[in-house]
């Protein structure tokens, strides 16, 4: 065992607050991984109530572990050390059960990262009745779990309050020694989706038959929580190791009623379900005990039905207020100076699509007067930093959707300038610029991704019309990040095979091309209505809605 692992694992624990110690004895012991560094996992608000979750059964003890950083990762391997869990840095072999947590699909990547430290086989067929028991569960894997299905014992299709609790008491009734009794009747519970018990046959990247054997469903349906106040979302967890170290994190709502067809926060999560007012305030108070700044979560946190309430009360508690970002059509005076005197000097809006055309096709439902009139409020309250989020290469996108989006930019910055002359302080305005990745579950899931090239000529086209502009400034996410985000959210099983060597070689392109894996047909390609999706073995949104609002976006 590497004690210089061991002696960083302890500072981390030292460092931590909320965390309440566990023993063994007797009780069935889960690891939570999640598939990404420290500092990633404990952002993640889904990640932290899980473990809480977890950790409120008293006959549970739930660890926790992380892909190691650089450093520890070559300390792992030069001494031969096996994976250790953050608590009490036993070797996760020690466990009963492995839970990953995946947020991002591109964390696919490190789960055979993952196993191979650990000294467990990745694929479930490799393993056995001595290998702890492997399920996962997170937003990643209720888009597309075929990826990395062929590694997971059983997946957790929903939101782990409602899956949870059923799932427990099956493994306490029946024990996890047999593994395919308990998998077949696993398998039938509300919400589980068990790889193994699904047969898949292709015809090149096309699904062409799903069986499902042994009582299995046809199809996985998504669960969710019925009663958002059963329960607080919070940071249960605070340490100095986050992006949100000084902050304590509120869960305000699930889901987002607008629909946007490109977002698959806006279906996965449905139905919008909002906490009340009075469970949130509770929350609130009791983070304001260990940090002044509440951090408010939610896909639509400016729809939260009490938002100025909420806010007012937060400021009277003598806390302050953080949000990610702001609908554009519900940013008013009050909730300005709620950011101001929080000490936001930069406010973050998402038109997301360029031009109006654009913006009606993905259903944003936002006009241009509507973005300028939001910027006018901001800037007159003196909030004088705008970061404005867009999306390039979405479907049907031309080079007059582009200048409309610069022509914009332009006039917003052009109001910021005006300010300045006014007031004699200058702000900036941020353009946020992502790829457009066809997700799963979306009104888009059918759409194929914009080529690499075509996108590097965009993203060049915005840097000369606007990126250059003084107190403007221009981030992109690369189109190969973006590439390959495609490849994970669209891939189905065989790309189990990719991501086994990608994790020998260290690179995924160099192992596509070893098993001539076409992946630019995988991400570019537009999917026929009727064809049978790798992802459709869960029902993670209502096809028919989706199948609605893709006719609705190109009028076919
Ligand atoms: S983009 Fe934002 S507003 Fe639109 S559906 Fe997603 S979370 Fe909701």
């Amino acid at each position: 065992m590497s004690w210089k692992i061991v002696e960083k694992h302890r500072r981390i624990l030292a460092q931590e607050e909320g965390v309440t110690s566990k023993r063994r004895g007797g009780k069935l012991t889960v690891c939570l991984v999640y598939p990404n560094r420290y500092t990633v996992a404990m952002s993640n608000l889904g990640f932290q109530a899980v473990h809480a979750l977890l950790n409120a059964e008293t006959d549970i003890l739930c660890e926790r572990a992380f892909l190691p950083d650089p450093d520890d990762l070559r300390e792992y391997r030069k001494g031969g050390t096996q994976l250790l869990s953050l608590e009490s840095q036993e070797p996760l072999s020690s466990f009963d059960v492995i839970a990953f947590s995946v947020s991002f699909e591109s964390d696919y990547l490190n789960i055979p990262v993952i196993f191979d430290l650990a000294g467990i086989p990745a694929r479930t067929v490799d393993r056995g009745a001595s290998h702890p028991f492997v399920m996962g569960g997170g937003a990643a894997l209720f888009l597309n779990p075929e990826p990395v299905a062929d590694f997971l014992d059983l997946v957790c299709v929903g939101e782990a309050e409602a899956l949870l609790p059923g799932l427990l008491d099956r493994i306490r009734a029946e024990g996890l020694g047999d593994r395919e009794a308990f998998l077949d009747k696993a398998a039938r519970l509300p919400g589980i989706y068990v790889p193994s018990r699904y047969e898949v046959t292709y015809d090149g990247v096309r699904v062409v038959s799903r069986k499902a054997l042994g009582g299995a469903p046809e199809q996985v349906q998504r669960a969710w929580m019925a009663e958002p106040d059963d329960r607080a979302t919070v940071s249960e967890i605070l340490t100095p190791g986050t992006e949100f170290a000084d902050m304590y994190l509120v869960e305000v709502s699930r889901g987002c009623p607008r629909g946007c067809r490109f977002c698959a926060a806006g279906f996965i999560y449905l139905p919008f379900r909002q906490r009340s007012l009075e469970s949130v305030k509770a929350a609130v108070t009791e983070g304001l005990r260990s940090r002044h700044k509440i951090g408010l979560v939610g896909a639509a946190v400016s729809d939260y039905r009490e938002i100025g309430e909420l806010c007012r009360y937060i400021l009277d508690q003598g806390g302050k207020v953080s949000v990610s970002s702001l609908r554009v059509d519900r940013l008013d005076g009050e909730m300005i100076e709620v950011l101001k005197a929080s000490g936001h000097k930069t406010v973050a809006l998402a038109p997301e699509g360029g031009s109006q055309r654009m913006r009606d096709l993905i259903n944003k439902n936002l006009t241009e007067e509507q973005i300028l009139a939001a910027g006018d409020l901001l800037i007159g309250h003196d909030i004088l930093n705008l970061k404005l989020y867009f999306i390039i290469g979405l479907p049907t996108e031309t080079t007059v959707d582009l200048e409309e989006l610069a022509a914009l930019v332009v006039k917003i910055r052009e109001r910021v300038v005006a300010a300045a002359k006014k007031n004699k302080r200058l702000g900036e305005v941020i353009l946020s610029v992502n790829p457009f990745v066809p997700k799963p579950f979306t009104p888009f899931q059918w759409c194929g991704m914009e080529g690499e090239a075509s996108l590097d000529k965009k993203l060049k086209y915005l840097q000369q019309a606007v990126g250059k502009l003084p107190n403007v400034r221009l981030i992109a996410e690369s189109p190969k990040d973006a590439y390959l985000q495609a490849l994970l959210s669209r891939g189905d099983r065989r790309l189990s095979t990719l991501l086994l060597r990608a994790a020998e070689l260290g690179n995924w392109k160099r192992a596509a091309r070893e098993f001539a894996i076409d992946t630019d047909l995988l991400v570019h390609r537009s999917i026929p209505l009727d064809e049978p999706l790798p992802w459709n073995v869960i029902a993670s949104a209502d096809p028919e809605r989706l199948k609605r609002e893709y006719r609705r976006a190109f009028s076919v």
